[in-house]
C-alpha cells in the first residue's frame, strides 16, 4: 500500500475513545446508559467487506454497514471525485432558479436507469427526508387535482420507512411510534407479509392475497375518495428481511391501479443492485408513481437520497411552488460522489453480477442452515437473508422469552465469531456488500452457522429453548 493511501492507525486506545463516547456521544437506536457500560466497539478502517476495529480484529460485514456500502469499502474513486468536487464547488443551493453540474447529471442519471417514466428526481440527504418529501407531494398532487380530500396514506405494521415525525408515522414500528407521538394524522397501517409469524395454516400464497387484500378492505373502509398513497418496502428490510410471498405485489398492483390510489415503493434498501435489478420494483414487476431512494445511492459514502417521480405527478407538481425543501437537496459533493458510485456499478457489471452468480449462490448456501435445529426457515431474496429463529420449527413457534432476548445472543455470538449480522425480535439478517464474493459467502454462511451452534448450546444452557403459549 503507497503511503497516501495508508489508513490512520494511530489512535488512542479503546478504552479512552469508549469512554469519551460515553461521555459525550449519544447513539441512535441506542439504550445509551447500557451501552455506556459496556462500551462502543469502535471500528476505525474498512476494505472490501471487511472492518477493522480499534484492537485490530477484522470482521466480515454482513449488513454492508446499515445495508448501504453496495459497492464496498475503500474505493478511492469515491474520495477523489469529493476531494474534485470540494474544491470546485463544495456548495450551492436549488432553491432559487439555480441548479448545478453534480444535481443535474445525477438526476438524468436516475431518471434514465429508473423504470418507465420515473423521470423526476427531487433530492434529499437520506430517505426519512425523502418520504417526509413523499408524504407532502402525494397530498399536494391531489389537492392540485381538485381532490383535496384525497389524503391518508396506507403503510404497513412492522415496516420501515425512516425515523422523523412523517417517516416514523409511515413506518409501522410499534416501539417508534411509543416515543413521541406518533402516527402524524392521516396514515393508517396494515398487516404485513410475514407468512412465516403470521401465516398460520395457510399457504405462503393465500396469505400474500389475504395480506393484500387488506389494502383493498381498508380502502373500502374509508373511501378511495380519502385515500392518497400506498407505500410499501419491496422487501421489508428493517422489519427483519421479510420476503413476501409471490403472489403479494401482483394483487397489490392490482388493487393500487383499481382504485386509482398512488403507488410508492421505498426502495431505500432495494434500490441500486441489492435485489439483482437496478430497483426491486423490476423484481417484482411493479411500477411505481414514487420510488425514495438513498443508501445504495451513494454506497454510503456521502449522505443523499430522493425521491423519483413519475411523469404525471411531476407535471401536476409543476403547476404552482411546492413549498418544501431542504438546504442540502442535491448537495453538489453527495451528488458527484452518487455519480461516481453508479458509474462504478454500471460498469462493473455489479447488477447483473449479483442476479446471475452472487444471489444464486448465497441462496443455495443460506437454505443449507434451515437443517440447523434452531432455524424455522432461511430465506433470500438478491442479496438480502434472513433466518428466523424458533424453539419448534414445525410449529413455526416463537420463543417464551421475551422477543430479541434470543436474537441478541445469537448477534453477540455472530459478533465473537467477526461476522456482522443483525437481529430483528429473533430473526436474524444479512444484506452484505455487493461485491462479496462467493469465498466470501461460504466465510459468512459458515461463521454463522458456528454463531448458531453457540447460541443453541446458551438457550440449552439457559432452559431458553421455550416456546411461547
Ligand atoms: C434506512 C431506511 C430509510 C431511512 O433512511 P435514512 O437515510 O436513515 O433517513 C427509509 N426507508 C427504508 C426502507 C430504509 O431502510
Amino acid at each position: 500500500m503507497s503511503s497516501l493511501a495508508a489508513p490512520i492507525a494511530n489512535h488512542p486506545p479503546t478504552a479512552e475513545l469508549q469512554a469519551r463516547d460515553a461521555a459525550h456521544h449519544m447513539h441512535p437506536f441506542t439504550a445509551n446508559g447500557e451501552l455506556a457500560e459496556k462500551g462502543a466497539r469502535i471500528i476505525t478502517r474498512a476494505e472490501g467487506v471487511r472492518l477493522t476495529d480499534s484492537d485490530g480484529v477484522e470482521l466480515i460485514d454482513g449488513m454492508s454497514g446499515l445495508w448501504c456500502v453496495n459497492i464496498g469499502y475503500g474505493r478511492h474513486e469515491l474520495a477523489d471525485v469529493a476531494a474534485r468536487q470540494m474544491r470546485e464547488l463544495p456548495y450551492y443551493n436549488t432553491f432559487f432558479q439555480t441548479s448545478h453540474v453534480p444535481a443535474i447529471a445525477l438526476a438524468e442519471k436516475l431518471a434514465a436507469l429508473a423504470p418507465g417514466d420515473l423521470n423526476h428526481v427531487f433530492f434529499a440527504s437520506g430517505g426519512s427526508e425523502a418520504n417526509d418529501t413523499n408524504i407532502r407531494m402525494v397530498r399536494h398532487y391531489w389537492a392540485r387535482k381538485g381532490q383535496p380530500e384525497k389524503q391518508v396514506i396506507i403503510a404497513r405494521r412492522n415496516a420501515y420507512h425512516g425515523s422523523s415525525m412523517g417517516s416514523a408515522s409511515l413506518g409501522g414500528m410499534a416501539a417508534m411510534h411509543a416515543q413521541g407521538g406518533m402516527p402524524i394524522p392521516g396514515i393508517v397501517h396494515i398487516d404485513q407479509p410475514n407468512w412465516f409469524l403470521e401465516g398460520g395454516d395457510m399457504t405462503p400464497e393465500a396469505f400474500g392475497i389475504e395480506r393484500a387484500r387488506q389494502l383493498e378492505a381498508k380502502i373500502a373502509e374509508l373511501g378511495a375518495d380519502k385515500v392518497a398513497a400506498f407505500i410499501a418496502e419491496p422487501v421489508q428490510g428493517a422489519g427483519g428481511v421479510i420476503i413476501p410471498p409471490e403472489s403479494y405485489w401482483p394483487e397489490i398492483k392490482r388493487i393500487c391501479a383499481e382504485h386509482d390510489i398512488l403507488l410508492i415503493a421505498d426502495e431505500v434498501i432495494t434500490g441500486f443492485g441489492r435485489l439483482g435489478h437496478w430497483f426491486g420494483s423490476q423484481s417484482y414487476g411493479i411500477q411505481p408513481h414514487i420510488m425514495t431512494i438513498a443508501k445504495g445511492l451513494s454506497s454510503g459514502y456521502a449522505p443523499i437520497g430522493g425521491s423519483i417521480v413519475c411523469d404525471e405527478v411531476a407535471e401536476v407538481i409543476a403547476g404552482d411552488e411546492f413549498n418544501h425543501g431542504y438546504t442540502y437537496s442535491g448537495h453538489p459533493v453527495a451528488a458527484a460522489v452518487a455519480l461516481e458510485n453508479l458509474r462504478i456499478i454500471e460498469e462493473e457489471g455489479i447488477v447483473e453480477r449479483v442476479r446471475d452468480h452472487t444471489a444464486p449462490y448465497l441462496a443455495q448456501v443460506w437454505a443449507g442452515l434451515a437443517d440447523h435445529p434452531l432455524v424455522g426457515e432461511a430465506v433470500s431474496r438478491g442479496l438480502m437473508a434472513s433466518i428466523a429463529l424458533t424453539p419448534d420449527k414445525a410449529a413455526r413457534a416463537r420463543f417464551a422469552s421475551d422477543p430479541g432476548t434470543v436474537g441478541y445472543i445469537c448477534r453477540e455470538r455472530c459478533f465473537a465469531n467477526n461476522l456482522v449480522m443483525r437481529h430483528v425480535a429473533d430473526r436474524m439478517i444479512i444484506a452484505p456488500p455487493l461485491v462479496i464474493t462467493p469465498a466470501d459467502l461460504d466465510e459468512v454462511v459458515s461463521r454463522a452457522r458456528k454463531a448458531l451452534d453457540e447460541t443453541h448450546d446458551i438457550l440449552s444452557e439457559r432452559g431458553l429453548m421455550q416456546a411461547a403459549a
